[in-house]
């Protein structure tokens, strides 16, 4: 090694989900560690998040007893994504590797002091299939009262989520008129935030939460970071990559690593040049991931010959865009919508074509599937008054008056029949009014026999838990009757460079860049090509962090 301006133990470039992780084992072996962020603020889009970990078998499952094991999760997994040979980041030893080093990686956290817990009620997105968990697998961070962050609070990358609750009772929070354990909460929710402001303290969540308290161990483990600092190359010695070089005040500055190097600096999203080539008919207007999501460490790594997976695949996030909203840096989603009652999808022939009820990645991957068949992007949320009355749209109250100015950009369309509607929507009226009249047959007989929406607990705990008989299945029978446009956004990219169970990155040829390990969605995904339940990309951004500095330490 040599030429270096500086070197550490070990390198990880990008601050997002599992490059503080991979520093917090490295600095518990006390070797150095430099985390080098292109942004000014640390975190990543993992802190922008809902911070929600898909962690098979975890503590706090037990704790609670409910049902897990390796097995069962092994199951699920090889359910959900094995049995492929078209996901090469997704092999069996990786997935074998995934759980049960997942139930480690969480146990190491807690041991650092980190707080975390489960949702209790959070199903996987396949939960009817072998081995599937209708309470969930998910691992979160408790509120963090980011005052604790002193100087660095301010280098924290914000979340979007300002109300002072854990994820769990925000969600439950829309169900406020019909619900007393919504009503307490939101109760519970005002005293918190007013015992916060008495006491100086300020409670972050979900995302921020979890890399606030990540930061913190961190910053007290004696990691160092630099931020505003993008790296440009990686450098190679003897086929070995032995460092990174950056930009200083306009100049190189090389960085070397004894350890290695660690690449986890998110997907692509905002790179609208590799959308076109690996993700044709999706658009980097559509994203809500960071802005630093611009897939060049990717293609660095694929410049030393790494061998890259699954580039096609993104986690969607469907979303639609009220006047106004169109540039703001998280926009509007609105999976909950069409999965709820009295709403339905259909493509712009007015045909409904999917389970509305099914995991975001599932259902944009759906979105732009039919696209190539029928035009599908956009796609039409069709909703009635019941709709209206009860459930939020886009971020306005339920049976609130909605602005109007949603009328006048036509981003909500409406009228007294369905045919009418069809005609504002360009759609062929009797083709809507099939499809409706359809549809409400399959509530009246409360089955959904086309897609069979409703039928897991995943579908129904996106819709209304007090809607009677189906909390995913009303009828579109009252008018006025409303449109509203639904594009397949995402929350980031979930293919990049192929690395083995020890997080190495390959090349084509199957052998391993020395030196050189990546996770999150820099990498190919370990699940394939689905999201088999919520944080599987914050999950596996943690675990590969993990397993790649326990690697590096010999430890594995
Ligand atoms: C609103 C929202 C909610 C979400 N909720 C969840 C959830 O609850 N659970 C879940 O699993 N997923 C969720 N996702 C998706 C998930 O947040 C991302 O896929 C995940 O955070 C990616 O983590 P990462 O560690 O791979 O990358 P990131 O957390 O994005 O970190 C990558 C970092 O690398 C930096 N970087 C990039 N290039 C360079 C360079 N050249 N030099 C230096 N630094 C660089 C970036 O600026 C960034 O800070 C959500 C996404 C959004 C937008």
């Amino acid at each position: 090694m040599s030429g270096f301006d500086e070197t550490y133990d070990y390198v990880v470039v990008g601050s997002g989900g599992g490059s503080m992780c991979s520093a917090l084992v490295m600095r518990q072996a006390g070797k150095s560690v430099l985390v080098i962020e292109k942004t000014p603020h640390i975190g990543g889009t993992s802190a922008r998040s809902g911070g929600v970990m898909w962690i098979p078998n975890n503590r706090f499952m037990k704790r609670d007893g409910v049902e897990d094991s390796f097995e069962k999760s092994m199951t699920y997994l090889e359910a959900v994504s094995g049995g492929r040979n078209d996901t090469p980041g997704s092999t069996y030893e990786r997935r074998r590797t995934y759980v049960e080093q997942g139930t480690r990686m969480v146990d190491f956290l807690v041991d650092q002091g980190i707080k975390l817990n489960r949702i209790a009620y959070w199903p996987d997105y396949y939960d009817e299939m072998p081995g599937g968990s209708q309470q969930g697998r998910t691992v979160v961070a408790e509120l963090f009262n980011v005052n604790e962050l002193g100087p660095w609070k301010e280098k924290l990358q914000p979340n979007f989520m300002t109300l002072m609750a854990p994820l769990d009772e925000m969600l439950k929070l829309q169900y406020i008129k019909k619900s007393w354990e919504a009503k307490k909460l939101a109760v519970k929710m005002v005293l918190r935030t007013i015992g916060a402001k008495l006491t100086g303290k300020h409670f972050i969540t979900a995302g921020g939460a979890l890399q606030g308290r990540m930061l913190q161990a961190a910053v007290k483990a004696g990691v160092e970071f630099r931020t505003e600092a993008p790296v440009r190359e990686l450098i190679i010695e003897d086929r070995t990559v032995t460092g990174v070089a950056i930009i200083v005040d306009g100049k190189p500055f090389r960085i070397g690593a004894r350890l290695g190097v660690l690449i986890n600096a998110g997907g692509f999203s905002h790179n609208q040049a590799m959308r076109d080539q690996y993700q044709p008919g999706t658009s980097a207007k559509w994203t809500n991931t960071i802005e630093g999501d611009t897939g060049e460490m990717i293609q660095e790594m694929m410049r030393h010959g790494a061998a890259i997976g699954q580039m096609e695949e993104m986690v969607g996030n469907q979303m639609s865009f009220p006047p106004g909203t169109a540039n703001d840096p998280v926009k509007p989603v609105v999976q909950g919508v069409t999965a709820s009652p009295h709403c339905i999808l259909v493509d712009q022939s007015g045909v409904r074509y999917m389970n509305e009820g099914g995991s975001y990645m599932a259902y944009c991957k759906g979105m732009l599937e039919r696209n190539r068949e029928v035009p599908a992007v956009p796609s039409w949320a069709i909703m009635d008054q019941q709709f209206m009355k009860q459930y939020m749209l886009a971020g306005s109250m339920p049976g609130s008056k909605k602005p109007a100015e949603w009328f006048e950009s036509g981003f909500l369309k409406k009228a007294d029949s369905i045919e009418e509607l069809a005609a504002l929507i360009k759609i062929d009226p009797a083709a809507l009014v099939a499809t409706v009249e359809r549809f409400n047959g399959f509530v009246a007989k409360n089955h959904d026999d086309d897609f069979n929406r409703g039928d897991r607990a995943y579908d129904r705990w996106l819709g209304d838990p007090f809607h009677p008989k189906n909390a995913s299945l009303g009828s579109i029978s009252e008018g006025p009757f409303y449109a509203m446009a639904v594009v397949p956004g995402d929350v980031g990219t979930y293919g990049g460079v192929v690395t083995d169970p020890q997080a190495r990155v390959l090349r084509e040829d199957g052998s391993v860049i020395e030196g050189l390990y990546a996770t999150g969605i820099s990498t190919a995904s370990v699940m394939g090509r689905v999201y088999p339940g919520a944080g599987a990309s914050v999950g596996p951004s943690f675990v590969w962090g993990y397993v790649a500095a326990r690697h590096a330490l010999g430890a594995t």
